[in-house]
């Protein structure tokens, strides 16, 4: 399929991108979001995976998804723990099985762990955060979607997570035996040593590369991008926030009252093309490799790029 596809885009000469992690659906595009939406299509992004970060905007990102023509995940995002309820896993729950047989719900998330927020390393949000990512990886299991991970300050943590609930799963024979230990989709926004790549690798996930490696300074960060496994690599832009250097906004352009600047699906072919000259390989190589893993993390993707 993927063969079919890419040549109806190559037909035209054209490469094409797929953003495993934008919020479409964020304040900051409010009503324009068609309009980011279009402009990310004129800049070859054939698909964007709009995660959920709580109950509340679950309606939103379907909704998005199925007029852009792009996919969503369902899930209660770490930072959004403090305000859910304890009834929203199972809403959670109830969502995943009413939607299961949409295309377009292609995974869990965005779930995990952030204990770069001082509140939530402390308790009671330690635990609350903890509870709410467990639970999650449990409902991915048995609904069989693949999971979209935040890691902030946490990878061992998340890790931990994923190796104890798949054992879980195995013992309790809750899912097809031949995933085993192994997980579908993707550690986001990935920054962590070349050792902890290796962890997400060995579970099956990929690891999500966006605007954080364009800039000269993040050298750990160019390194891996340079240097890990090209099947181990999907690309990101984590639209609106994550701005790529050509768009970031110093503290004290901010203080003059300039605005931080706003990024959008659109900028993934310009981090694609820095990430590319980083591998020395095209941009174009790159594009297809990474569609490629990003339907393999989220196996819905295949159906919905089907020319
Ligand atoms: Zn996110």
């Amino acid at each position: 399929m993927l063969r079919a596809f890419s040549r109806a885009w190559g037909e035209q000469g054209m490469t094409f991108w797929i953003d495993t992690h934008c919020h479409l659906d964020a304040s900051e595009f409010g009503p324009y979001a068609p309009v980011v939406r279009a402009r990310a299509a004129t800049k070859n992004v054939a698909i964007c995976v709009l995660p959920a970060v709580q109950v509340a905007n679950f309606d939103a990102v379907r909704q998005l998804a199925h007029a852009g023509g792009d996919s969503y995940a369902l899930g209660i995002h770490p930072l959004y723990v403090a305000q859910a309820s304890d009834t929203d896993l199972g809403e959670l729950d109830a969502q995943l099985r009413r939607y299961r047989d949409d295309p377009r719900l292609v995974a869990v998330g965005e779930i995990g762990l952030d204990y770069f927020v001082p509140e939530l390393c402390v308790s009671p949000l330690r635990e609350r955060q903890e509870l709410f990512y467990l639970a999650q990886l449990k409902l991915a299991r048995q609904h069989g979607l693949p999971v979209l991970l935040h890691v902030r300050r946490s990878v061992d943590q998340v890790l931990k997570g994923l190796r104890t609930v798949a054992r879980e799963a195995v013992a309790g024979a809750q899912v097809d035996p031949s995933q085993g230990n192994a997980w579908f989709g993707i550690a986001h926004a990935f920054n962590g040593s070349e050792q902890q790549a290796k962890a997400f690798m060995d579970l099956g996930l990929k690891l999500g590369f966006g605007g954080a490696l364009t800039y000269a300074r993040a050298a750990q960060l160019r390194r891996l991008a340079t240097h890990l496994p090209l099947q181990a690599i999907v690309m990101e832009t984590d639209a609106p926030d994550m701005p790529p250097h050509w768009l970031y906004k110093t503290a004290g352009q901010r203080a003059a009252g300039e605005p931080q600047g706003r990024n959008e699906p659109g900028e993934l072919a310009r981090i694609g093309e820095e990430m590319a000259a980083l591998r020395g390989i095209t941009a174009a190589d790159l594009a297809l490799a990474t569609t490629h893993n990003a339907m393999a993390a989220l196996p819905r993707l295949r159906s919905l790029l089907a020319p």
